[in-house]
């Protein structure tokens, strides 16, 4: 493999229902960045069924150019067509690095496209970075935790093309659209044999989900184990209410069965970074923080002084939660 072949970023621009999902726009943000660094261009990769319309909003968030893989095929994802897709686009343009999004969707992807190019994966990627490895300049280096989290690993891929990594949804920053911006668009036609389109879907099952999303809130309350019950909930959602928020929780609270996984907050649920968010009866566990700590303003409310949140938090109150949350919702209530 000559690595010298290999130019530029590429990303993922994963649609669901030729609707972009904000993924693309965060990894086309992080490869401006790496983009900068390596002197070169962001290409965003399109697959779908019509969806070369969506060229136009990918190239607003700042993709330089759009590769477009369209055909009725890939209508909706499937592993097989999807694979064949990305790892053709690959092998034909040798990027020097690419980057999919640690969706459902990605998940999949990603490590079947790895292993159809020969290259390595770093999985669920917190940070990206171009830095030096082993003496040599210019890699990208990518850190994940490891170990539960317990640890962070950052890895590189030295002696392969592209640098592949998938990306944790919520972690990298948009860029402000540019409004009539446009890129480069490349239509390209992989073609499609019967091996890669074997499954044939029947039927789309849709779950039901709530209309807001954590992650798009500008005001987070979120409670922890501490809070007791699934019904002392209602004490969190009608503070959540005055101040125009969204009800959060850790993980305890997902296994205790008090709040669905969609409001999960952490390594293995959404990462956030509203405007404020509460702890509230939260102990801080370094699995949950790494889904909060990019908030702008913490408070933690915690009976434990000593908790590890107070060390995230911008101000904490010590006490009782029973006591402080509805104190807390009259004076705002009074306001
Ligand atoms: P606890 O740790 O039990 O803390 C409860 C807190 O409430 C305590 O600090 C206590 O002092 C306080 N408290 C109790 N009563 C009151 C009161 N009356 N007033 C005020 N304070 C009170 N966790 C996540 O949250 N998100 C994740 O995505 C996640 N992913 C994980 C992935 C892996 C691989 C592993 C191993 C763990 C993961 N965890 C995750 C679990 C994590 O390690 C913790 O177990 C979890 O975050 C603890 O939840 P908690 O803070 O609500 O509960």
């Amino acid at each position: 493999m000559n690595l010298e072949e290999y130019k530029g970023v590429f990303v993922f621009a994963q649609q669901v229902d030729n609707e972009l999902t904000p993924i693309a726009f965060e990894l086309i943000g992080k490869g401006k960045d790496l983009a900068k660094d390596l002197n070169t261009d962001v290409t965003a990769v399109l697959i779908g069924s019509d969806v070369k319309s969506l060229a136009d909003e990918l190239a607003e968030y700042g993709a330089d150019k759009v590769i477009v893989v369209d055909d009725p095929e890939l209508k909706d994802y499937r592993t097989e067509p999807y694979a064949h897709a990305l790892a053709s686009v690959i092998k034909e343009y040798k990027p020097e690095i690419m980057l999919v999004g640690a969706t459902a969707i990605g998940r999949d992807l990603g490590p079947r496209v790895s292993a159809r190019v020969k290259t390595g994966l770093t999985a669920d990627c917190t940070v990206l970075e171009i830095g030096e490895f082993k003496g040599v300049a210019n890699q990208l280096l990518m850190t994940r935790p490891a170990f539960g989290g317990n640890t962070i690993a950052t890895i590189a891929c030295p002696n392969t093309r592209p640098q592949m990594a998938t990306v944790r949804p919520g972690v990298m920053q948009k860029l402000e659209p540019v409004k009539g911006a446009k890129a480069e668009v490349i239509e390209y036609n992989p073609g499609f044999t019967p091996d890669n389109k074997y499954v044939e879907i029947l039927k789309v099952v849709k779950e039901a989900k709530s209309a807001e999303n954590i992650m798009d809130a500008k005001i987070l309350v979120s409670g922890g184990r501490g809070v007791g019950s699934a019904e002392n909930f209602k004490m969190l959602q009608d503070l959540a209410d005055v101040l125009g928020g969204m009800v959060s929780c850790s993980r305890a609270v997902v296994e205790n069965g008090w709040k669905p996984v969609d409001v999960q907050v952490g390594q293995t649920g959404k990462t956030v970074r509203p405007n404020l968010y509460f702890a509230i009866g939260i102990s801080g566990a370094i699995q949950h923080v790494a889904g909060m700590e990019e908030s702008d303003i913490i408070i933690a409310i915690n009976k434990d002084e000593d908790a590890p949140i107070f060390d995230v938090a911008d101000y904490g109150i010590v006490g009782d939660l029973n006591k402080i949350v509805p104190a807390l919702t009259e004076a705002l209530k009074a306001e």
